[in-house]
């Protein structure tokens, strides 16, 4: 017997997940662009509705966030009932793994894809089984031929998270026309809002003619990242499911009334897919060059892949945006370590990287 409480099997397997730093020591000023939060804040609706709830914080809240999903099918034509809200997308990521994974079941994911995926299947006991990406995509072919029968779970992160690089309507199409019936197919469309590809779509239609596909959606990109706030998409038997695991008061009153105000806020939206559009076009032009390859991104962030030559390696890039109080991040726990993910943010923050990339470059490449 062991003398102490064992976690289960799987648990110490898991690589703690390190989130993006906040703080730049000894800058004067610090820029945060290391977690893909929004470039322009909080809707001023959502943050208007927040002060209003004050003085019911003794009241547990309604536990199924029924106004919220209301608010997001009558936004997104889509049925309330199908929808459940969560703490964050995270915790919905966790949810349908402990849902459909147990152990020795596996879950295919991309090569690059989100790194909460092997965390929430290696916590419900699961293996994850990384399928290779081709120049940074995900690869349809190679996640079918990942699959096994065991596998219980595909998550797709679309757009990839830190990528930036998506699948067309067309190609997620085949991902799940190769797939198994009994394979539950995640679509985590955290970056949906920001995507401008017209071939591009977030899935809803797959989840209403499937029985095995879920979409998977986040406030956090959108401004409420302090929140915690997300949502799934999906058939009435995998809602009903997943419902029975979720706490029952898992998102707090906080998020469903700022969620509401920011659903409803369209105009916002609108305004902040703009915004990224044309920074994060300007900036990967700006920086793109015979030394820096710029990813095509659809999400509200770029991934740079820096040269493998000394004095140029993106953690020495990154030690420079430091230093002028700028935090990106380094992404070499996803195995790219010649890349940054810049997240995109105001006009002065992209100004300032594309300044203090060039200077970087020209003294140190000689570019
Ligand atoms: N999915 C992807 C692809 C992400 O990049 C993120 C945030 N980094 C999440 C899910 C989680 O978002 P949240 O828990 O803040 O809703």
């Amino acid at each position: 017997m062991p003398d102490r409480p064992t976690p289960q099997p799987g648990v110490l397997k898991i690589a703690p997940y390190v989130p993006g730093r906040s703080e730049a020591a000894g800058a004067a000023e610090t820029i945060k662009l290391s977690s893909n939060e929004s470039p322009l804040g909080a809707s001023p609706k959502a943050v208007a509705a927040l002060a209003d709830i004050a003085g019911e914080l003794a009241i547990y809240p309604e536990g199924s966030s029924a106004d919220l999903r209301e608010t997001l099918a009558a936004v997104h034509g889509l049925e309330a009932e199908r929808i459940m809200m969560g703490a964050g997308s995270d915790e919905i990521l966790h949810l349908l793994s402990q849902t459909y994974l147990g152990d020795g079941d596996e879950a295919v994911i991309g090569e690059y894809g989100f790194l909460v995926y092997p965390i929430t299947t290696q916590a419900a006991g699961g293996t994850p089984v990384f399928a290779k990406s081709r120049d940074y995509q995900n690869d349809v072919d190679a996640m079918l031929a990942a699959v096994t029968d065991k596998t219980k779970i595909v998550f797709l992160d679309n757009p990839n998270n830190p990528t930036g690089t998506y699948l067309s309507d067309v190609e997620v199409r085949r991902l799940h026309a190769g797939l198994r019936p009994d394979i539950l197919l995640v679509i985590d469309n955290a970056y949906a809002e920001y995507v401008t590809a017209p071939d591009y779509s977030v899935g809803t239609d797959l989840v209403l003619e499937a029985d095995n596909v879920v979409m998977v959606r986040t406030f956090s990109k959108m401004g409420l990242a302090a929140l915690r706030l997300g949502w799934m998409y999906g058939p009435d038997h995998i809602i009903d499911a997943v419902n029975r695991i979720r706490g029952p008061f898992n998102v707090n009153v906080a998020a469903q009334v700022a969620g509401v105000a920011a659903a409803k806020d369209q105009d916002f939206t609108a305004l902040l897919c703009a915004h990224n559009a044309e920074w994060r076009g300007w900036l990967t032009s700006e920086l793109s060059s015979n030394s820096l390859r710029v990813l095509p991104s659809e999400g509200n962030f770029v991934l740079v892949l820096f040269p493998a030559q000394a004095g140029v390696t993106a953690a020495e890039a990154d030690a420079a945006l430091l230093k002028e109080g700028v935090v990106t991040r380094q992404v070499g726990a996803y195995g790219i370590s010649n890349g940054l993910r810049i997240s995109i943010g105001s006009e002065a923050a992209m100004r300032r990287v594309a300044d203090v990339l060039k200077k970087f470059m020209a003294e140190h490449a000689g570019v």
